[in-house]
């Protein structure tokens, strides 16, 4: 998300693209990849330590990005300065030091949430905070109707459950999650609630392990390590790797002892076949959990990104009577707001992200002290009356 101001400053939230130029501020909000894709790493870019240590534990190459670490609530200080912006970071709730934006440019506020988290996750140590704001830019990942799951408390006692019948079977259990923040829930799931051992793999570990720098308390076992090894041939253990890995490790081919199962909020939408069993824990707000956060945060005006934006949009119009729009597809320049279309598709569930990123641009109306939005009116109303 591209926001514009005069003299050419740019402040890019999150995203992908090329449409940065040198003077552009970064906002990376949290670790997630699909949140700072190609965004260049010569630009001053803020985040939060925990999402900073997050990113770099992703990466291949030693190349450092210009970071520059921020608290939650400490002002950010843009090189250059842009006049009139103020911004802050709020928690999130989502995964480790993710982070909502609150922005204040002379008297209208805009927050963008990023992902948010919903409730009962073991792994957050900041709530998602909720502050009023004039405009929200609120995440849609589970903007459907159909995305409204079962408690976590829930979800997470079946999962408990399938893996004590695995278990006594005298077979490991692998469960494919995310590998930053459901895998991490995982982890403490089974050790707050069972004595069995867990594996990370792979790409899950050095994640988990950030997580335990910041006063996490995770006990896991790297599967190449000697201990891990060990563990994984004795039997009876709980494997957790990343989505994107192969069903089958390498390591358990000769003995298929075991039983996986694959851990997405798409598992309450959608079959998959290549696992035996699939559960719909998720690091992000469902469906319900996001109209509560908005109908908190109380707007004037909302705009959606990434996921189910147009049905959230009108879930928001309909449901709180606050208006609202998907910022996906729609090209309102005459507004001087503007979103280009995303290529990306929901495709390949279980290997790919389940998501998508706009590159979205919005320029801030250059008479903020006017922006009112009436609950009756319609956002192209809105913005009309503004030309
Ligand atoms: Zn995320």
């Amino acid at each position: 998300m591209v926001f514009s101001f005069p003299e050419n400053q740019q402040l890019i939230v999150d995203g992908r693209g090329n449409h940065f130029s040198l003077k552009s501020n970064l906002i990376i909000t949290h670790a997630h990849s699909d949140h700072f894709g190609t965004l260049p790493f010569a630009n001053p870019t803020f985040a939060t330590r925990e999402t900073i240590d997050l990113f770099y534990s992703q990466m291949k190459s030693s190349v450092r990005r210009n970071f520059i670490p921020t608290a939650f609530h400490e002002e950010l200080t843009f090189q250059p300065e842009i006049a009139g912006l103020q911004a802050e970071f709020l928690p999130s709730g989502h995964i480790l030091g993710s982070a909502s934006v609150f922005l204040k440019y002379h008297d209208k506020t805009i927050l963008c949430s990023g992902d948010i988290g919903g409730r009962g996750l073991l792994t957050v140590k900041e709530p998602l905070e909720v502050k009023h704001t004039d405009i929200l830019v609120v995440e849609a990942t589970f903007g459907k109707p159909e995305l409204t799951f079962q408690s976590r408390e829930e979800i997470a006692l079946a999962i408990l459950k399938w893996s004590a019948e695995v278990i006594k079977d005298k077979q490991n259990v692998i469960l494919s999650a995310g590998k930053i923040g459901s895998a991490q829930e995982l982890i403490k799931l089974f050790n707050d609630f069972t004595k069995l051992r867990v594996i990370t793999h792979g790409d899950v570990t050095p994640p988990s392990e950030i997580y335990r720098k910041y006063g996490v308390p995770l006990e896991f076992f790297d599967s190449k390590s000697e201990e891990g090894r060990e563990l994984i041939r004795d039997g009876e253990v709980v494997i957790i790797q990343s989505r994107s890995k192969k069903i089958v490790p390498f390591y358990l081919k000769e003995h298929k002892n075991f039983k996986s199962a694959i851990v997405t909020g798409m598992a309450s939408r959608f079959n998959f076949k290549d696992f035996d069993a699939a559960f719909p824990l998720s690091s992000h707000a469902s469906y319900r959990e996001i109209l509560e956060y908005v109908d908190a945060v109380a707007p004037d005006v909302v705009f959606t990104l990434y996921g189910f934006e147009k049905q959230l949009a009108k879930a928001i119009s309909r449901e709180l009577g606050i208006p609202a729009q998907s910022l996906k597809g729609n090209s309102l320049e005459q507004n001087r707001l503007y979103a280009a279309q995303s290529k990306e598709k929901l495709t390949d569930l279980h290997t790919k992200t389940p998501r998508v990123s706009p590159a979205m641009d919005v320029s801030l109306p250059s008479s903020p002290a006017t922006v009112r939005v009436k609950k009756d009116q319609t956002l192209d109303d809105f913005f009309k009356e503004k030309e």
